[in-house]
Parts: structure tokens; sequence; C-alpha cells
């Protein structure tokens, strides 16, 4: 069984889904790291990010190596979210990290996060969930914690929101079948309850 939870950057998806997984006993996919993992080799090293790609590998939960080289401690920083995004519109890049997330899905339970699980990823997923929050509050959430400035993460965030909504291929968008949920004003608890509850998986 697959949840899917997608959403723009701030909604909150990573915090949700890696709660919701651990109520539900189920595994978490983080695709967002996948494309940032890459980025950041990207900028390192340069060459095809579809070549790239096919260099990841994911180690355990969340350590990342792209040919060899340990990247993860580089994956959060805003130059690696801006260079993600950016090659995110590669097709081939795409199609690489796409088959590989499929994959991994096809075995065992799974909640994966990302901006193209429901519509692209997963399309049959058991429950698709878009996050959504105002801009103003997933960047207020993101300079938190990142400890920086709201003003500037919100200017990156509406470049990244925009970039992801209007590429060709797997544009940020809900799924026609998916619940969206507006984050505003919700502490995460209660958003993942509503989530654990929409799974209809019995729960402690
Ligand atoms: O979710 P996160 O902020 O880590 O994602 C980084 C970037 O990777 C996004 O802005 C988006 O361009 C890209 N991405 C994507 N498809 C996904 C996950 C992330 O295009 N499934």
């Amino acid at each position: 069984m697959v949840v899917a939870i997608d959403g723009p950057a701030g909604a909150g998806k990573s915090t949700v889904a890696r709660a919701v997984a651990e109520r539900l006993g189920f595994a978490y996919l983080d695709t967002g790291a996948m494309y940032r993992a890459v980025a950041v080799a990207v900028l390192a090293r340069g060459g095809p990010p579809a070549a790239r790609a096919r260099e990841l590998e994911v180690v355990g939960a969340a350590r990342y190596l792209v040919g060899g080289h340990d990247v993860t401690a580089g994956i959060r920083s805003p130059e690696a979210a801006a260079e993600a995004s950016r090659i995110a519109t590669d097709q081939s890049l795409r199609d690489a990290l796409v088959e590989r997330q499929r994959a991994v899905l096809a075995t065992g339970d799974w909640v994966a996060e990302g901006r193209d699980i429901g519509t692209v990823v997963v399309p049959d997923a058991a429950l698709k969930v878009y996050l959504v929050a105002s801009p103003e509050e997933r960047a207020a959430r993101r300079a938190r914690e990142l400890g920086t400035d709201p003003q500037t993460v919100l200017a990156d965030q509406t470049l990244r929101d925009e970039q992801d909504r209007r590429r060709e291929h797997s544009p940020l968008r809900a799924a026609e079948d998916a619940v969206e949920l507006d984050t505003t004003g919700l502490t995460i608890d209660e958003v993942v309850e509503e989530v654990v509850v929409l799974t209809g998986e019995p729960h402690g």
C-alpha cells in the first residue's frame, strides 16, 4: 500500500510523511532528497543529471551517495534546493528517478512524498494527499528550521514553486482524486491525525 503526499515547498510534507509512516509502521520515501542528491553531485562535478541519477545510491533511511561520494551533508542547502528544481525539469532525469522510485514502492507499505507521486509515480496509490498552506506560513516554517530570514526564504520558495508548477514534465499539481489538506494554522499532530484517519488503517 502506498500513501502519496504531494504539495509545494514548505507545506509540511516531510514532517507529516515521516510521522504518518511511523504511526502506521510503513516505510518512508523522500523523493525530493533524491533530486537534491543529484543536484549536489551536478553542482560539484557537472555532467548530465540523468547520468548522475544512475550513480545514486540510497543507503539506509537517509544517506545519499552519488558515484561513491557521500552528498548527504549538502542536500538541505538553499543552493541544492534551487538546483534540484532547475534539473527537475529534465525528463530523462525524471525517468531515471521515477523508475527507481517505482521499483522501491512496488514492495511493502510506504508513505512517499514529493511533487508527482499521486500524478505520475504511483497513480493508483491507496491514498493521495495534497498538502497546502499559505506561502507566508510555509516560508516562516522553513525559516525557523533553517535559522534564516523569512523574506529570503519566501523569495526562493516562490521562484521554486513557480518553476515546479510551470514545467512541462510532471508539473506540481494535485491529482484529481487527491484529498487537499490546508495545513495553515494546524499543528503537525493535527495534520498527521487527519492523514492517518484518511488511510483507514488501524492505528495506535
Ligand atoms: O521536496 P524538496 O523540497 O526536497 O524537493 C526539491 C525539488 O525537487 C523540488 O523543488 C522539485 O523541483 C523537485 N522534486 C520533483 N519531484 C519530486 C520531488 C522533488 O520534481 N517527486
